[in-house]
């Protein structure tokens, strides 16, 4: 069993227990350990020796969305290059749908996460881009999850083309006032062909000024200034950072924000990986997470984040299980997740494998026999 509490089991980093039980009370776990210390229990369950892991903490996704772009995606795959205008093709699909519809889509979605392990999933708004469709996309959002994020700032949509500014006013004023309720965190797409630094900063204020907290999205498709505005702001986690200067990695280890690394997107746009190793070896905290959205990555698994994590970001089968979970957890601020001390959410994952090493060594293989949220199968 992996716990990820240092002080259980073997003493490292994921606190791994042999032969291992855990004691869950309501939704909360209350002890782990060997099975044959474990305290009375009025049920019991045997997993027949197979490996328990905490649940999978997404801290980045966009699952609220209509239309399909595999034919982008089949374009891409015989040349062509990603760009950040490619999101107004789901913009205008997202517009155009009811909300029901993307209720439901939304609620797939989180069910496919599900049933692969995921127990806590943070979702963005941002194919809406008014008032109106940020807000509705935040109300359906909230009912699947606690963590949810205003991305009005994703993209320019096509009406305010000619007018940036005119569209990070509407942001930062009637878009951010309708949509403060139903987020806990606000997010900007800071990158060439999305908002420069000025922008994203007046943006990332604005919705702190609300009580938001900051994320951002930095440094994907080439250098720019995301990375260090992340840091200048005090964002737990910034993500993708898969192009990073110097200064970047010294900003990140100063401030001990978190990097969120998204390896899925560099596999579906077929571009170059994160240097999760270096980081790691600069003494920065990673998060892995799926960033399942319509265009640049349309995955919903952690256990294939992790795959690639290990065999093209130089990670360990450890160092990426702890960033899927653990880092995860800390990448929203959360204590009560990704962990399995006493105290932690019942979020447990049962694997069809005696070792968490086989997500990495099983690549493809659907692993998980089962999930706990809350205590609850
Ligand atoms: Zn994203």
């Amino acid at each position: 069993m992996v716990t990820n509490d240092p002080r259980s089991g073997d003493g490292s980093e994921l606190g791994l227990v042999n032969d291992a039980a855990v004691v869950v009370e309501r939704n909360r776990v209350v002890w782990t350990g060997r099975s044959t210390l474990a305290p009375a229990a009025d049920t019991s369950h045997d997993v027949g020796g197979r490996a328990v892991i905490p649940g999978f903490v997404d801290s980045h996704s966009h699952l609220v969305f209509a239309g399909d772009r595999s034919q982008e995606f089949a374009a891409r795959m015989t040349g062509a290059p990603y760009s950040a205008g490619g999101i107004n093709t789901t913009v205008a699909a997202t517009r155009a749908a009811t909300d029901e519809q993307l209720a439901a889509n939304l609620a797939r979605l989180v069910a496919e996460m599900r049933r692969q392990g995921t127990t806590t999933v943070e979702i963005k708004s941002g194919y809406g881009l008014t008032v109106a469709d940020e807000a509705r996309g935040l109300a359906i959002a909230r009912q699947a999850t606690s963590e949810t994020t205003f991305l009005g700032a994703h993209v320019v949509p096509p009406e305010y083309a000619d007018d940036p500014g005119g569209y990070v006013d509407l942001v930062t004023g009637p878009m951010l006032d309708a949509c403060a309720g139903y987020a806990k965190w606000v997010d900007v797409f800071c990158e060439r062909g999305a908002f420069d630094a000025d922008q994203s900063r007046a943006i990332l204020r604005a919705g702190q000024a609300r009580g938001l907290r900051p994320r951002l999205h930095a440094n994907q498709l080439g250098h720019g200034p995301g990375v260090q505005l992340a840091c200048e702001v005090g964002a737990l986690a910034v993500d993708h950072c898969t192009y990073l200067s110097d200064e970047d990695v010294a900003a990140l280890a100063d401030s001990g924000t978190i990097a969120t690394l998204l390896p899925g997107v560099e596999f579906s746009t077929r571009s170059p990986y994160p240097d999760g190793r270096g980081l790691l070896d600069a003494g920065i905290r990673l998060a892995l997470a799926s960033d399942c959205n319509p265009g640049s990555c349309f995955t919903s698994s952690m256990p294939f984040c992790i795959a690639l994590a290990v065999r093209e970001m130089g990670m360990s089968p450890a160092e990426a299980l702890w960033a899927a979970t653990a880092g995860g957890g800390a990448a929203l601020g959360r204590d009560d997740v990704g962990h399995l001390a006493p105290g932690a959410a019942a979020d447990l994952v049962v694997l069809d494998a005696p070792s968490y090493i086989h997500l990495a060594y099983r690549p493809g293989v659907p692993l998980v026999a089962s999930t706990l949220v809350g205590g609850a199968g």
